[in-house]
């Protein structure tokens, strides 16, 4: 028999959490032993031999995995939490959502300028999330050198949008 694939452990949920929509569900993938292996040794490999000195992760699954990462690799994390959640001094970035507006923090002195930094979340929708983010790590004058997700939406544009800024994406697996 064919062993599972990461795409293989993820639930789908319709109607989450609103009418139409195909909620990618990673909590299944997240509680299986092999699941979580295969999906931080994946999220790593294109990474291998490069210079990372630290993790970021976008609240709240990009912790769980961020966490992961970071201990695979040895080095620190960093959130980028939901406005009003940091207790420190804060840098803070506006991003639209189909309906309205979000904002995520990050600490002004989470990071030392220079750091080598890979972004982490569960998925890549349109974009706007992972772009949020990035231009907080710059903020603290990081250099992101790519960002890893479990899952591309790749109808919904956010893949392009990081082609488009260069930024080097690397995606377990796509859903329609
Ligand atoms: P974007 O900003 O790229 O449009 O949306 C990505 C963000 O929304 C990520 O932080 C991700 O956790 C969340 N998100 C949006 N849709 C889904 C989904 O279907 N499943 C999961 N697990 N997260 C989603």
């Amino acid at each position: 028999m064919q062993k599972k694939t990461v795409r293989d452990y993820i639930r789908t949920i319709p109607d989450f959490p609103h009418e139409g929509i195909m909620f990618r569900d990673v909590s299944t993938l997240f509680a299986d032993a092999r699941g979580m292996r295969l999906c931080v040794d994946q999220l790593l490999a294109p990474f291998a031999g490069e210079k990372i000195d630290a993790v970021a992760g976008l609240e709240a699954r990009g912790f769980i995995l961020g966490g992961a990462v970071a201990h695979q690799l040895g080095t620190g994390f960093v959130p980028i939490r939901k406005k009003g959640k940091l207790p420190g001094p804060t840098y803070s970035q506006d991003y639209a959502l189909e309906y309205g507006q979000a904002t995520v923090e990050v600490h002004k002195d989470a990071l030392p300028a220079g750091s080598r930094v890979l972004l982490v979340d569960d998925l890549l929708a349109t974009g706007g999330t992972a772009q949020a983010g990035i231009a907080l790590l710059e903020r603290l004058g990081c250099d992101v050198i790519g960002c890893a997700f479990v899952v591309d939406l790749p109808e919904l544009g956010g893949r392009a949008l990081l082609d488009r800024m260069g930024m080097p994406v690397h995606a377990l697996c796509e859903f329609e």
